[in-house]
């Protein structure tokens, strides 16, 4: 079994969903973030939030994988400082909604000064809902944004045990780990920080606090990534327990604290069954068979 705590699989498809559960993936967290195309209005950040709650949940449940969110304002949009206002009014709205395991994804991404704003008024909604965080660390000035946010972080007084600082790499793991917060780290394909330097981080940090993500979302990446490299982790001799702590149970713990994540909400699942719909709307195109599990009648569509 697998999590993979940080995809954005509203841009993924049907296709995705079934590989991923074929691959072992049993849950995911959908972190809100931005779509490429800059939101102009607050109704679509709504929208969003409640697709996220919503469709995307039930349309997760339809392939057999348990889906879970983050809401936040990202560091992006937080630049626009007049939407940003009203996305802060809307959040508390969200964030005790069933599933809603941290606020995220927060943080910077030029470092500017409105997105210190919206990260720190984020920081202060997390403690007063008991939520945990999930950071969103810069692409670019990684190492500087990456310290600055854990700094901040302290300034609020969160404790590093609820804080998941995400976008790891060799150059920023050390220092996360050593101030006692959750480490994630992301899989894309072709990049540097690929499965084989993963494997590595591994052997040398071990597996506590070590968390593996794909975030896969509209660009190129990979929904796979987390089993792939389990996969490749399991070849290069590290250990059963240390592969399951990286790409399961930590991400149960950290998001877990939230109280809105339970290991018994896949052991325990409803079998899946495509007959089901949500306000009228389902998965199935006419004339498909619906999978149902424990049934040996297929049910027209
Ligand atoms: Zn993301």
């Amino acid at each position: 079994m697998y999590i993979d705590p940080h995809i954005h699989v509203v841009s993924r498809t049907t296709d995705d969903y079934e590989a991923m559960q074929k691959a072992g993936i049993v849950a995911v967290i959908e972190p809100a973030f931005w779509l490429g195309q800059p939101r102009t209005e607050v109704g679509s950040f709504k929208d969003y939030f409640s697709t996220l709650v919503g469709w995307e949940r039930f349309r997760a449940s339809q392939f057999g994988i348990v889906h879970y969110c983050t809401m936040g304002l990202n560091s992006k949009e937080a630049n626009n400082e007049a939407l940003a206002e009203q996305v802060m009014e809307l959040l508390p709205l969200y964030v005790g909604k069933e599933g809603v395991v941290a606020i995220g994804e927060i943080g910077y991404d030029d470092q500017t000064e409105a997105e210190d704003k919206f990260y720190r008024l984020q920081l202060e909604l997390a403690k007063e809902v008991d939520l945990p965080v999930l950071i969103h660390t810069p692409h670019r000035d990684k190492r500087k944004g990456t310290i600055r946010s854990m700094d901040v972080s302290e300034e609020h007084k969160l404790d590093p045990k609820m804080v998941i600082v995400d976008h790891n790499n060799e150059e920023t793991v050390k220092e996360v780990l050593d101030r006692g917060y959750y480490a994630g780290f992301t899989i894309y394909p072709h990049t540097k920080m690929g499965s084989e330097r993963m494997v590595e981080i591994v052997r040398q940090y071990g597996p506590e606090r070590i968390i593996v993500n794909s975030a896969a979302d509209w660009g190129i990446s990979d929904p796979l990534a987390v089993p792939k490299t389990a996969d490749l982790m399991r070849k290069s001799g590290i250990p059963e327990e240390h592969i399951k702590l990286v790409t399961y149970q930590n991400a149960l713990t950290a998001f877990g604290q939230s109280g809105q994540m339970d290991e018994q909400d896949w052991l325990n699942a409803a079998p899946l069954d495509q007959t089901k719909k949500m306000g009228g709307n389902s998965v199935l195109r006419g004339g498909q068979t619906p999978r149902v599990e424990g049934s040996s009648d297929i049910v027209e569509n």
